[in-house]
């Protein structure tokens, strides 16, 4: 109910006249107001006058009124059924975080309501319906670059950040994004591992690869291409030609000045994605046995998640595919976020995470690729 009030809240006005002010902060040196009445006055109002505001609410939010106790709930007609679906759309979200709709996430695609596991998360298997079916609908906008093992979808990162903006029954826990797999390739095993944490009401992921290619085997290597390839995101591979949008990583390409095929020894050369926002360094060391070990830190800014169509998350998904060429969607260039500025996000949270915990190492949520 607190929610749903919350919201004609939010409509101001008049309303606000039957709503009691906030409580004053003990440091506030400014003259108290009187005491604010307590319960909620709202609903102490005549029928009358409840009838009367009614008819200043559209449909959606007369339905957050009429299901706030029983007595509003007699006043008004209005049912779910006769909601057009725009209104839907709006009245959903809001049952979604309220005590009424526990349990349950909103899907864009289907403008309903679905039931969740709070178990669920990349890799957690196909979500179900309440009659055990599997829900398409849940899966269908992900994060899935050719050769990335990490199927995080939109419904997932909701969950998330339900849970950090209304409370952890309301969603899943960021553990829950946090995965650790093993990739075999042809050459090597890539091994993968996830870090996520929400900063400013944002979710972040940290994907960190891991493999180690023998010298003998770097011609080979570069010659991974097209499906054989890995991408960082959907517009940054590994090596240029699997990028129609010529993203790649030049470390990768640099040969010795002494000759050969071999790699570049290099620490944390950074890079970042023109498209989605995504920074990444990479780091090629030598090995003893005539084998160099390459680590890249992907760092994935998603935004809120509060809509599929925020570009933040759509250029991460990139499930509504347009032509490459097609110019007008949102993207980083168009933005304030400079190449650099999420990897100097993340490390200086680290920082303060650590500085709080008396110096020591480590990422709070993430799984340590090397321990
Ligand atoms: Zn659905
Ligand atoms: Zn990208």
């Amino acid at each position: 109910m607190d929610q749903l009030l919350t919201t004609l809240w939010s409509r101001g006005g008049w309303f606000r006249a039957f709503t009691p002010p906030s409580p004053p902060s003990p440091l506030d040196d400014a003259p108290q107001a009187p005491p604010s009445p307590q319960g909620t006055p709202i609903l102490d109002v005549p029928s009358d006058v409840l009838l009367l505001i009614g008819d200043y609410l559209n449909d959606a939010e007369l339905l957050s009124l009429k299901l706030a106790c029983r007595s509003t709930y007699a006043l008004f007609p209005q049912t779910y059924k006769s909601l057009p679906p725009y209104l839907k759309k709006r009245f959903l979200p809001i049952i979604e975080k309220d005590p009424l709709g526990k349990g349950t996430v909103y899907c864009h695609v289907c403008n309903r309501l679905h039931p969740f596991n709070e178990t669920t998360g990349p890799h957690s298997g196909p979500e179900l319906g309440v009659d055990g079916k599997r829900l398409k609908c849940m899966s269908r906008d992900r994060f899935s670059p050719t050769g990335n093992p990490f199927s995080l979808s939109y419904t997932h990162a909701r969950l998330a950040m339900n849970s950090h903006l209304y409370g952890p029954e309301y969603g899943i826990p960021l553990a829950n994004l946090c995965t650790e797999q093993s990739e075999r390739r042809e050459l090597m095993t890539i091994r993968c591992s996830t870090s996520a944490k929400i900063m400013d009401d944002e979710l972040f992921l940290q994907r960190t690869y891991a493999l180690t290619v023998a010298d003998r085997d770097v011609a080979e290597f570069r010659k991974c291409t097209g499906a054989r390839d890995i991408k960082l995101c959907e517009h940054t591979s590994l090596f240029p030609a699997s990028s129609p949008f010529r993203q790649s990583i030049p470390e990768l390409l640099k040969k010795p000045a002494a000759g050969g095929d071999g790699l570049v020894p290099c620490r944390e050369a950074p890079g970042s994605c023109g498209l989605c926002l995504m920074d990444y360094d990479i780091t090629i060391q030598p090995c003893a046995d005539d084998s160099h070990s390459i680590v890249i830190r992907a760092i994935h800014q998603l935004g809120s998640c509060r809509s599929p169509r925020d570009w933040k998350w759509a250029r991460f998904s990139e499930s509504y595919r347009i032509h490459i060429f097609y110019p007008s969607r949102p993207n980083r260039r168009g933005s304030t976020y400079s190449p650099g500025s999420l990897h100097k996000r993340w490390d200086d949270d680290e920082r303060e995470a650590c500085a709080v915990l008396g110096g020591g190492s480590g990422s709070l949520f993430g799984l340590s690729l090397f321990s």
